[in-house]
This record gives C-alpha cells, sequence and structure tokens, in this order.
C-alpha cells in the first residue's frame, strides 16, 4: 500500500495497477467515483491520478452505493476517458459500460483469524458451513476455509449468479451464492463481515442457521432464519408495510435508471398485475428515491424494483408504503406470506 494513501490503512489496493490501467488509455481526462465511506481520500487519490499521469481529474459527487451504480454515462457527458470505480467489485454481467471502468476494490486488512476461530463453537462436528462475506475480505476465503477445517467442520465455497464476481461473495440484492452453496452440501453458514443487511438476508431466503463474524468489532452473533430477535423485527415491519398497504387503490411503481438497478421488465409485470386487480397504476423512473419525490406522487402506495435495501433499510423515511415486489405479489394474494423473501436482483 501507498504511504501517502495511508488515511486508508485498513484496506489495501494496488495503485500501481490503477495507473497502468490508465497510461494503456491514454488519457487526458479522468473520472473518480467513490463510495461514502472513501470520500475523505478522494483528494488524495485525486492528487496521486493526476501526478503520475499528468491529466485532469474530475471527482463524482452523486452519492455512489455500489457496482450497480457505475457513473459511465455522466463521465462520457463530461469528455473523460476512463472512469476510476472505487471501493466496489464489478457486477460482471453489466460490463458493458458507454467508457472503460477500471474497478479498484479496496480489500480490507482486518484480521479474520480470532474471529473466525471464535464462531467455530456455534457449528456442531462435521457440519458443512457455507462461506459468505463481501468482497472487502473474499482474499480472506482460503484462510477462513483453513480455520473452519482444522476445526474439523467441512468448508463449502461456492459462487453465486453473473452479478457475482468472486466465490463465496454476496451483495445486498444477491444471494445466490448461499443458494449455490445449499446445492453444494452447506447445512448453514458463516457470514465474516460487517452489518446485518446480508446475513439476514441469506437467513430469510434460506431459511437457514447463519453465524456472523465480524472482524471489526470481534464478536460472533448467531441468526436464526426462522426464529431470531433480529429477523422477527425486520418481518414485523414488513408485515406493516403490506398491513398499510392494504387499503391502496392506486400504485405508483418506480424504475431505477441505474444501470445495475434497473429492472423495466419486472416492473411491466408487476403493473399488469395491478391492473388484473382492477387498481390504478404508473411507471415511474428514478435515479435515486429521496422522501421529497413522493410529494409528487397521489398514490396510495410505492412498489420500488430499485435496489432492495431501500424499502428496508430506509422505509422510515417514508410516509408511504413502500414494497418490494414479492410484498406487492403478497399484498394482492399472488403469494402466500410464507413465501415472504428478501427481494433480489438475480
Ligand atoms: S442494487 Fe443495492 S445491494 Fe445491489 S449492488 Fe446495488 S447498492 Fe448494493
Amino acid at each position: 500500500m501507498d504511504s501517502n494513501l495511508n488515511n486508508l490503512k485498513d484496506y489495501e489496493f494496488n495503485f500501481s495497477e490503477v495507473i497502468e490501467y490508465a497510461k494503456k488509455h491514454k488519457v487526458s481526462i479522468v473520472g473518480i467515483q467513490l463510495p461514502e465511506g472513501l470520500r475523505r481520500m478522494q483528494n488524495v487519490l485525486a492528487e496521486r491520478v493526476k501526478c503520475e499521469l499528468g491529466c485532469e481529474v474530475i471527482i463524482s459527487t452523486e452519492p455512489c452505493v455500489g457496482a450497480c451504480d457505475i457513473a459511465d454515462e455522466e463521465f462520457l457527458n463530461l469528455g473523460a476517458d476512463i472512469l476510476l470505480h472505487f471501493g466496489h467489485s464489478k457486477i460482471p454481467c453489466l460490463s458493458k459500460t458507454s467508457l472503460p471502468v477500471f474497478y479498484i476494490e479496496c480489500r480490507s486488512n482486518m484480521d479474520v483469524e480470532n474471529v473466525v476461530n471464535d464462531s467455530l463453537n456455534k457449528f456442531v462436528n462435521g457440519e458443512k458451513v457455507g462461506i459468505l462475506t463481501t468482497v472487502q475480505h473474499v482474499h480472506k476465503v482460503n484462510e477462513i476455509s483453513n480455520i473452519l477445517s482444522k476445526g474439523k467442520l467441512t468448508p463449502i465455497v461456492s459462487k453465486g449468479d453473473c452479478r457475482i464476481a468472486y466465490p463465496a461473495q454476496v451483495l445486498g440484492c444477491n444471494f445466490s451464492t448461499a443458494r449455490e452453496e445449499i446445492k453444494n452440501g452447506a447445512d448453514s453458514f458463516l457470514f465474516v463481515g460487517s452489518g446485518y443487511f446480508h446475513p439476514l438476508g441469506v437467513a430469510i431466503s434460506t431459511k437457514r442457521k447463519v453465524i456472523v463474524a465480524d472482524p471489526y468489532s470481534n464478536e460472533v452473533k448467531e441468526i436464526d432464519g426462522v426464529n431470531n430477535e433480529i429477523v422477527n423485527k425486520i418481518m414485523r415491519q414488513r408485515f406493516g408495510a403490506i398491513a398499510k398497504a392494504k387499503d391502496a387503490k392506486s400504485f405508483a411503481i418506480l424504475v431505477g435508471t441505474k444501470k445495475g438497478q434497473s429492472r423495466l421488465g419486472c416492473a411491466l409485470e408487476l403493473k399488469r398485475m395491478i391492473e388484473k386487480h382492477s387498481f390504478q397504476v404508473f411507471l415511474y423512473s428514478v435515479g435515486r428515491i429521496e422522501p421529497e419525490y413522493l410529494r409528487y406522487y397521489n398514490e396510495d402506495a410505492i412498489v420500488s424494483t430499485l435496489c432492495p435495501r431501500v424499502a428496508i433499510d430506509d422505509f422510515s423515511r417514508f410516509n408511504k408504503p413502500i414494497l418490494t415486489p414479492i410484498e406487492l405479489q403478497i399484498l394482492l394474494e399472488e403469494k402466500d406470506w410464507n413465501e415472504f423473501a428478501f427481494d433480489e436482483i438475480i
């Protein structure tokens, strides 16, 4: 890691690869896109790119939530030659971009050994454990696997669908890796990382036990996919959203304009379903949904086909019920409540 970048001491990335890539493209303008967590480094990074390449650098101010949210069009319009996208792995099925994009993943150098060792007693001897993590820790998957094997467990590592770049990786909108690991024999899961959204989604979708080993807090927690305080809290919240939409006679369906959140096919199917039930429905395009935008919506309930996290993480910011596609199906009795799962983009 470069010494000038030591404010990023918890992360590792290979800056010489970035420069090599940029040089190949003979750049005069380079765009930089970063998630909020790396914003504090934007000037150091821009300065380094500018000095190494002798080019102009433009930093995107728009919030960047994932690799689903590539600012290629924005920078093409500005005349940039390439875009450097920091903090996320590429979503392989979104490889077609309007200008060359280089993904700088920023791997975490947090030690996982202690917390994974601490998690071993949550499993029984011989248990087949699917390993799951986020891109920040995918380079530690072999190490995690070895620790599980030494602990007399059978590690299972699989790769999910075309939104997933690495074996064992999960996204907040895609748990296909967990399903693959079940196909390959996993009885339960070990999620290495921080935050609850990913392991919760896996637990609810697979109805299996997920042990969370958080290398930042060194805490080990269990999420039981069937009966768990956090799972129950989320289920109550989602049930509340569906109940609030019970008397809705009109619906707004949001269609994402961000490349990796765009599900027009799904939105059209939902529209037809709503029409079949003789309710009014309009489609709205949107890049990022903010509560103030809803002021102009006259509909009683909103159905979001954008990032699945919007309805779940941000529900309290909106005064109208926001449902995911599967929740709309439950509301219209096209699906049973037992079929509830976190929305996924697959
Ligand atoms: S759609 Fe949401 S969960 Fe999926 S990659 Fe984008 S920000 Fe992450």
